[in-house]
Formats: C-alpha cells, structure tokens, sequence
C-alpha cells in the first residue's frame, strides 16, 4: 500500500476542510476502500475517517414530518435492528440490510459507504487487468472474458454491475440524501446519486471530489405501503447478490394503488423499472400479473456469453418480491 496522511477530524466542518484537498478520499469502515488501496487501484495522499463523528453523521432519528434520517456513518447492524424499520412500509429496507454480507461485516460497514462501494468486477478490481473502467486499458475485459455475475440490462460499453443492496430499496422508497461540500450543503434525489448514462469512463456516482454524504432520508410512506427486497446469490452468506429486486406497494384495500420497482446488482446503476411498475397499478395481486410484471421488469434484456441464468433468476426473484410485499 502506498503511504498516506490519516485524518481524524473532530467535526463534520474539519472533515470538509479536509476533504477539500487533492488527491483525498473519504472513509467510513474502509471495508471497500481499504481492499482498493490493498491492490494500488485507488492510491490516495490523504484519507479522511469519518467514524469518529458520531454526533454528526451516525444514527437513525425519526422526524418530525415522519420522515427517517439515517446518518451516513450508521452501521448495517443498526439499521437492521432499528425500530424504524419493523413495519411493513419498511420491511424491505430492513431485509436489504440483514442480507448483506455477515455479521461481522454488518457490524462495522456503513450505510454510505455500502451505496458508495465500487462495482465487484473482478477485473476492474485487479491491478493484473486494465479495462476501459479502470481507466488503464481499451476495453471492457468483462464484455468477452468471464461475464457470469456481470449486467444484463441498461449497460453500454461496460457490463459491470451495481453490488450494493441497500441502493434499489432506498431509491424505490423515494429517498434523498444530504451532503456537504466545502460549506455547501446540498439536498438530492437518490437517483441523481447515480450517472444517467453509466458508461465506462464514467465514475459509479455523482459526487464531487470531497463531497461528503452526510445522511440518507426516508420518507414518510403513505398508509399501506409494503415493501420487500430479495435476491439471489451463490452462497447463503458471504457474498453478493447474483440479481435482486426492490419493490415498493401502496396498497388500497385489495387493490395496487401505486407501485415502484428496482433491479439491483444486473446493470451498472441499481436500475428503476417503472413501466413494469406501472402494469401493477389499479390492479389485484395475482400470479398472473407478478409473471406479467417480471417479463417487462426484464424487456430489452441483452445477457452476455455467461450470464443468460440471469434471466429466469432476476424474474423469479421479481415475482418472489412482488409476493413477499403482497403477503
Ligand atoms: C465478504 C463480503 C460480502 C459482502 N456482501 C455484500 C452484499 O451482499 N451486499 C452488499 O451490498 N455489500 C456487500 N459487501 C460490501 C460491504 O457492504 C461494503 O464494502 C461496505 O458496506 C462498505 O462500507 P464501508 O463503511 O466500509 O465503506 P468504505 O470502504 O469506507 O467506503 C466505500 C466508498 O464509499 C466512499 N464513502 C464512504 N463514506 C462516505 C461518505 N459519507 N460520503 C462520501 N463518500 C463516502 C469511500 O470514499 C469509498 O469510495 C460485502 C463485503 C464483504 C467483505
């Protein structure tokens, strides 16, 4: 690992002032970054630790318009285990967290540095490759080599994926997320945390240089909202997700009053689906419509040499979300 500077900020200010600097990088439990740093992929002059500034950025607090904050630095753990999120509007971001990882990767990843986390691409990830994401070669290796846990949808000259769980959920319960710049405070979109066109040479997300998240909010969810998130995987534990999905349902009575619906970990951004989402509106739940919705929630898929299993997966585990949440 190359040398660096390590800053232990006292307060979230000292944290900007110093992620202002070049060549600096932000950390919450270096689970990702560190790996990164390991391998001479990210080689930054500073890193700024954030862990330390509990009172700023860690906790979950409801608010006063029914809304949730969730303070970056928040561990996995806690949001898994939070009151918040025992009911049914919130289930899914409550599975999306306890399926992460472990427990001991729970115990110290943080909920920022989860969405954050770079792409699983073992050859971007390798200092033995150089891909056209890494910014060290011509093309995407993935697109012709060992594509097997890689995109199938919404990719173009790169088919890595999105590997975070808590993304799709947060983004199919409408959330936004604050941030700290210099002195700037911003409020966005989650989707805007996410490049529209995701292309190789464009980085995974929108912040800028020194940018801090500084919290994630939830909205207040309608009376009858329901939501779930499920996914597929190789193992039972220890690993990432093969595909996922995220729904969110108001429902009225017996009936779909609105819908939301996202892909995670089978394009490069955790990817809405809202014309899938929509056939589910002012309908009944049935096993027609789930298999319905599954279809389109795919439309326009393009598998690669490998991973075509993504297909009957990513649509079994969209049919299984839509039942969890209608349960
Ligand atoms: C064995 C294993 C299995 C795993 N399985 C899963 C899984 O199933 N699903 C899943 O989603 N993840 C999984 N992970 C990934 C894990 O959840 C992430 O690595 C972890 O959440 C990253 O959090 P962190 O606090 O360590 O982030 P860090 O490594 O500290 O940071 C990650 C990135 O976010 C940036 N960053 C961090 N905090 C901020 C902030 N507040 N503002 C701006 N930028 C910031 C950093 O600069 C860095 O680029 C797994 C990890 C392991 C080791």
């Amino acid at each position: 690992m190359k040398p660096f500077t390590y800053i232990v900020p006292g307060k979230l200010a000292e944290a900007a002032t110093a992620a202002a600097q070049p060549d600096t990088v932000l950390k919450g439990a270096g689970i990702d970054l560190v790996d990164r740093m390991k391998e001479r992929l990210q080689t930054p002059a500073n890193v700024v630790h954030l862990l330390p500034l509990k009172d700023e950025l860690a906790g979950i607090a409801a608010q006063a318009d029914g809304s949730l904050r969730i303070g970056a630095t928040t561990t996995l753990t806690q949001l898994e285990q939070h009151a918040a999120l025992a009911n049914q509007a919130l289930a899914g971001l409550q599975q999306s967290a306890a399926m992460t990882a472990t427990p001991q990767v729970r115990n110290r990843a943080t909920v920022a540095g989860n969405i954050l986390q770079f792409t699983r691409c073992w050859y971007v990830r390798s200092e033995a490759f150089h891909c056209l994401h890494g910014g060290r070669g011509p093309t995407c290796l993935a697109m012709t080599g060992e594509n097997r846990y890689h995109a199938v949808l919404g990719w173009q000259d790169c088919v890595r994926v999105h590997p975070s769980n808590l993304a799709p959920i947060l983004l199919a319960l409408g959330a936004e997320y604050t941030t700290l710049l210099g002195k700037q405070e911003q409020r966005k979109k989650f989707a805007e945390l996410f490049p529209a066109e995701p292309r190789a040479q464009n980085p995974e997300h929108t912040l800028q240089a020194g940018e801090i998240v500084t919290a994630i909010h939830v909205p207040a969810q309608p009376a009858g909202t329901r939501s779930a998130y499920v996914e597929s995987r190789e193992k039972q534990t220890f690993d990432w997700a093969t595909t996922a999905c995220a729904v969110r349902l108001v429902m009225d009575g017996g009936t779909i009053a609105a819908a939301d619906l996202v892909l995670g970990a089978v394009a490069p951004v955790p990817l809405a689906r809202p014309t899938a989402a929509k056939l589910l509106v002012g309908q009944k739940p049935s096993s027609q419509l789930f298999q319905k919705v599954a279809e389109a929630a795919y439309a326009g898929a393009s598998p690669l040499a490998h991973n075509a299993y993504k297909l009957p997966v990513g649509k079994a585990i969209v049919r299984e979300a839509l039942e969890q949440a209608t349960r």
